[in-house]
């Protein structure tokens, strides 16, 4: 698996990581079958005849539930169709689309019969997410000591890059080559510099090798040339700014600058960073003694040195202005009440309903997409209004049947897109106390079934999980490809990070996989009242079960993430607050940070001397350590500091 977007070079973002590290690791799991439990001679006839009709007979289920298990692939296709309708934009964050959704899934709740378990009687758990940051057109670049040059123009000359940090600079300008520092490549373009309150000009990517092979420079480019990594290298060093400018050399495109709204504002590197032109960086590099720009990359490609120096006299100051879009989100939360002791324990059964909404292609396939600036409805009809056919589907059936014993959740979650913001919140501030729920249960994209086959992730959370999915899902007409992991790119990881058993249903990746053509006309809606009809099973026995299954933690894998050759083992909270560090949502078993004695709910404030306060930061500063390194975290835990030393793991 390469960690670069062949395309572009640049660095895939690091939830993308994890959806196709998971969907790689659902391909090394093992088959869960069991031999199908139910006899011909009974009230059932043969499984093979109802495994082709598509049916999922479950006898051992409370009555009502197990008459009428069969789910109705139409009415799961009704759902779908208004739900990824042109009408609903896309439902992205801050949208009316999202808010029809919303309104939607709460009126079936509603008509369903279920009681609101949202904020003040309500259906709805609000909660704030940043939608986006815009760039203030009062951003400003000023140099001094440079003949000639008038103010430079925002947009023209310079514009500041999307995960840009916000606030003033001042300084003296150095030309730092790359901006890498690579002791594997005996390459370093910080040797000898004193780089503390200066701005920094660096070329974009890495040295160029004429070999496509080399590791360094060569087809694919190396993690050194990645954005995060350089203006992490560049904050611990303490420059006060970096200014990016594109190699003119074995480039074949014209130099232009980035615009900052087309790139995930969301992301903050916490220093300012500007594209500057390379017209106006020859100007800054001729005024400061240092030649062009041109032989200066020729010099460092060819010959690898550092030519890393002062530019003689020439000072730059600025402002980057950013303001925090935030908006409004909720998730829509409706329970079936248990009747039996066990009332006051839960099952949850979750599915995001939000989507990337209208917008540039997040995942282009040709340079025309990549140009392309307008916005594109992204119906997300797979991802995840199938989902969310199956929890409204499941919350009907659940109503209408007799109560089960223990109590059932259903939670539409808003902003996963986005980094599971509405899970986490709902984790966060559970309208029911999380140490009570015995299992969550998350559909994120069952509408793509292909030969039955259906993945399950988090099978190793519960003990008795593979022997549960081996039991039904034979007579639901699915195979079962399971994986361990309790951690993943969806809904279920803040739970299983709260310690609780967790299974996502998943029925695969797809080539529409967050592109505009994931519409209803593709979906497989039979596929997914089948697989509808395996999670009501599952959900049913659960919540019927004598003994809650026990919760186990797994040992994962460990995966190289966003170029990263460290491995910490904490899956990172995306929730933008403005306390300082980075939250931890879990950790992971077996991991170093496990072994440390991290725990979930700890924010990360610093590693090393590096300051930590997003996802971001936290990334960049884990790309300057290798395995083995011993790294001091300065860790807070309710409200006091701690400085615990890790041991860091290989990623792969
Ligand atoms: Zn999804
Ligand atoms: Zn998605």
């Amino acid at each position: 698996m390469s960690m670069v977007c062949p395309q572009d070079r640049t660095p895939i973002s690091y939830l993308d990581l994890l959806i196709r590290v998971s969907m790689a690791a659902a391909s090394r799991s093992y088959q869960l079958m069991r031999p199908n439990p139910i006899s011909t001679g009974g009230r059932w006839p043969c499984a093979a005849i109802l495994a082709f009709a598509g049916l999922c007979p479950v006898p051992w289920l409370s009555s009502a539930l197990g008459d009428t298990a069969a789910f109705s692939g139409p009415a799961f296709l009704e759902h779908v169709r208004y739900l990824a309708s042109d009408e609903l934009e896309g439902r992205g964050l801050g949208s009316r689309g999202i808010d029809l959704a919303a309104e939607y899934i709460a009126a079936q709740f509603k008509a369903a019969g279920l009681k609101p378990g949202g904020d003040d009687g309500t259906y709805f758990q609000w909660f704030e997410a940043t939608l986006r940051r815009d760039l203030s057109p009062d951003t400003r670049l000023e140099f001094a000591g440079v003949a000639g040059l008038e103010s430079p123009k925002l947009g023209a000359d310079f514009v500041p890059m999307s995960f840009s940090g916000a606030g003033d600079f001042a300084g003296p300008v150095v030309f730092a080559g790359y901006g890498i520092s690579a002791a594997e490549f005996n390459y370093d373009d910080y040797r000898d510099l004193e780089v503390k309150g200066k701005v920094l000009l660096v070329l974009r990517f890495e040295p160029h090798d004429e070999n496509p092979e080399a590791k360094f420079g060569g087809g694919v480019y190396s993690q050194h040339s990645y954005h995060n990594t350089k203006v992490a290298l560049a904050k611990a060093k303490g420059a006060a700014a970096l200014l990016v400018v594109a190699p003119p050399l074995h480039r074949t495109e014209p130099d232009k600058l980035a615009d900052f709204a087309a790139g995930n504002t969301r992301e903050n590197y916490g220093l300012p960073c500007l594209q500057i032109s390379q017209e106006l960086a020859d100007k800054l590099l001729a005024a400061g003694g240092l030649g062009s720009l041109e032989s200066l990359q020729k010099q460092l490609d060819e010959k690898r040195q550092c030519l890393s120096a002062e530019l003689k006299e020439v000072t730059a100051r600025g402002e980057v202005k950013i303001t925090r879009v935030r908006a409004p989100a909720r998730n829509v939360v409706g329970i079936v009440a248990g009747a039996a002791e066990q009332a006051s324990e839960y099952v949850v059964i979750g599915a995001h309903y939000d989507h990337l909404g209208k917008a540039r292609y997040s995942l282009p396939r040709s340079d025309q997409e990549r140009a392309d600036q307008t916005p594109h409805i992204h119906n997300g009809a797979d991802d995840n209004a199938s989902g969310t056919a199956g929890l409204i589907e499941l919350a009907r059936r659940f109503a209408s049947a007799d109560p089960p014993k223990r109590s059932v959740v259903f939670a539409a979650f808003s902003g996963e897109e986005s980094g599971l913001l509405g899970s986490e919140h709902f984790a966060g501030h559970p309208p029911v106390p999380l140490s009570e729920v015995a299992a969550m249960l998350n559909l994120d994209m069952i509408g793509s079934l292909q030969n039955d086959q259906l993945t399950v992730f988090g099978i190793g959370t519960g003990q008795e999980f593979e022997d549960l999915l081996g039991r039904l899902a034979g007579s639901c007409g699915l195979r079962i490809k399971g994986d361990q992991a309790g951690i993943g790119p969806s809904d279920h990881t803040p739970f299983y990070a709260a310690g609780v058993p967790v299974l996502h249903f998943f029925t695969g990746s797809h080539d529409r996989y967050h592109r505009p053509e994931d519409d209803t006309p593709y979906v497989n809606a039979e596929g997914g009242a089948k697989v509808t009809g395996l999670v009501c099973a599952v959900a049913a026995e659960l919540a019927a079960a004598e003994r809650r299954p026990t919760y186990q933690k797994v040992e994962q894998p460990p995966v190289a993430r966003g170029g990263l050759k460290v491995r910490m083992g904490v899956m990172p909270s995306y929730a933008d607050d403005d306390e300082p560090g980075m939250r931890i949502t879990g950790v992971s078993g077996g991991g170093p940070a496990e072994k440390a004695g991290l725990l979930a709910g700890d924010r990360i404030l610093m590693i090393g001397p590096a300051t930590v306060n997003n996802v971001y930061d936290y990334m960049g500063a884990l790309s300057r350590y290798n395995p083995g390194d011993v790294v001091d975290l300065t860790v807070r835990r309710d409200g006091r500091d701690l400085r615990v030393p890790v041991t860091l793991g290989a990623a792969r």
